[in-house]
């Protein structure tokens, strides 16, 4: 028996299992915020470990809930500030942390959506 191997790629499973992994950990991060945030950053690094170690990009929506630079979990309200200007047609996250600001198109997600 043989079975075939896809070259250069990863397995499935493990790719799978790391954005299983990933999801859990933002999800747990969410949770964790309010009683222990230094926590939630933690899950953030993990996560984004895997995703630099697997190869495997972290989903459009949990790229916004973490800051790039200083590597926070964010939360609105919280330790993040979001805002909208919808005269150009994008939303300002920023971080309140170290005040790195993130510039997201929200027009462009639309159309995406479409195809
Ligand atoms: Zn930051």
């Amino acid at each position: 028996m043989f079975k075939k191997r896809p070259r250069g790629k990863k397995k499935t499973w493990q790719v799978d299992i790391a954005k299983e992994r990933i999801q859990i950990l933002f999800s747990q991060a969410d949770k964790r915020f309010k009683t222990d945030p230094g926590l939630s950053d933690r899950y953030v690094e993990i996560a984004r470990n895997i995703s630099t170690k697997i190869n495997v990009p972290i989903p459009r929506e949990l790229k916004r809930r973490f800051c790039r630079k200083c590597g926070a979990f964010l939360v609105y309200g919280a330790n993040a500030r979001q805002r909208v200007n919808s005269e150009k047609q994008y939303v300002i996250l920023t971080c309140l942390k170290c005040g790195q600001k993130k510039r997201i198109p929200y027009v462009k997600e639309k159309k995406e959506r479409k195809n």
